[in-house]
């Protein structure tokens, strides 16, 4: 047996939960190597230590009634089949219930607000109260595009779709999570749309989710390496149909 796979089975083999063959093999090997011998000593010690010098509380008779009692019992024990109980062992079934209660625990916490959804409607927000719509302002998106790729290291999809109710106002430089972005400034009627574009962290293409946040509609995808984020106060139906004819028209 070498070295490194002797050491490493030295906390083991201190504990007896080495199988005969193993056992004998990290016996044999720790004779003849001074380093294995003296990191099996310490351990020793240090165990023997522990366990001389810890105080033990004894807990007052009825503490653990006491405390079961007054636990709510707003769910079902879990059950512990039999079987399960027999194959795995005290302490792998101890750890198997824990996993089951962080389980619990952390479904239960409430879902955290995307930084990145909030930074867009922050942005978009910014954008209508600040009077700074667009740097640049034009409905033709042979102008806003180049305007746009010779400030950022990326040139996102600009379309015309005038015809088809979202007539674009133009384009401005913005931030979102910690992305120098493109911001698409789109109407409808008189709301307006906020279509930001910045490089993914995350370059694998994902559908467009739709959600909403402080009363805005937001709807992310990603492709083609960019994140595109939509915010506005139109309906969700409507800004869903926007984002179809950005991806596809
Ligand atoms: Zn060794």
């Amino acid at each position: 047996m070498t070295h490194d796979r002797a050491h490493a089975l030295l906390p083991a083999y201190a504990d007896g939960q080495l199988g005969p063959i193993r056992r004998f093999l990290v016996g044999r090997h720790i004779t003849h190597c001074p380093s294995c011998l003296a990191a099996l000593e310490a351990m020793q010690s240090m165990r023997t230590a522990l366990r001389t010098n810890l105080i033990v509380h004894r807990a007052p008779p009825g503490l653990a009634a006491r405390i079961g009692s007054a636990m709510p019992r707003e769910t079902p024990p879990v059950p512990i089949r039999r079987p399960l109980q027999w194959k795995l062992g005290g302490s792998a079934l101890a750890g198997a219930l824990a996993g089951v209660a962080l389980t619990l625990m952390v479904t239960r916490q409430p879902i955290p607000a995307d930084p990145l959804v909030a930074d867009a409607v922050a942005g978009h927000v910014r954008s209508l109260m600040a009077d700074h719509l667009t740097d640049v302002a034009t409905s033709d998106r042979h102008t806003v595009k180049p305007w746009l790729s010779a400030r950022l290291d990326l040139s996102p999809v600009v379309k015309d779709l005038t015809t088809d109710g979202f007539p674009l106002a133009g384009g401005r430089l913005d931030y979102v999570a910690g992305h120098r972005a493109a911001a698409l400034v789109y109407l409808r009627d008189k709301h307006v749309i906020n279509l930001f574009a910045f490089v993914s962290n995350d370059p694998a293409d994902a559908p467009p989710r739709q959600e909403s946040r402080d009363g805005f509609n937001v709807v992310r995808w990603r492709t083609g390496g960019l994140t595109y984020v939509a915010v506005s106060d139109v309906e969700a139906a409507q800004l869903l149909a926007f984002v179809r004819l950005i991806q596809n028209g």
